[in-house]
């Protein structure tokens, strides 16, 4: 099978739907904002950005995907990594269980290297915030 951005974009459309949610098409790093139903997405080019959409709408959807300190502004939680790491988690998780597994199988390697990097270096700079 080989990648075709139409059935990863009329899923996306489909669950913004059926869910209520907004998608803002961007080129930007993807965004999410549960307080206004919101998802910035990459158009669906490859698989991973169709998962990693898929990760912005769990951010928005699933309850233990919020990330309390970054949407709810309780910036006391900001220095609780567990809290947040499992928001990212959770929001990896309802993609994984929300996507199309014929689309997901064509997530290469080195897609998930990137996005574990991502995760990472995102980690990294929380860790180096100041907590006001
Ligand atoms: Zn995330």
């Amino acid at each position: 099978m080989t990648w075709t951005p139409d059935a990863a974009t009329s899923h996306l459309e489909e669950i913004a739907k059926v869910r209520g949610i907004t998608i803002v098409w961007t080129e930007k790093p993807p965004e999410s904002h549960p307080g206004y139903a919101m998802v910035w997405i990459n158009p669906p080019t490859s698989p991973i950005r169709y998962l990693t959409a898929l990760h912005e709408f769990g951010h928005c959807i699933d309850p233990q995907a919020v990330n309390l300190w970054k949407f709810c502004g309780k910036r006391e939680n900001a220095k609780d990594y567990r809290k947040w790491i499992n928001a990212e988690s959770a929001a990896w998780g309802w993609a994984f269980a929300e996507c199309r597994p014929a689309l997901a199988e064509l997530v290469r390697e080195r897609d998930w290297q990137m996005a574990g990097s991502c995760w990472l270096s995102y980690g990294r700079h929380l860790a180096l915030q100041p907590v006001r």
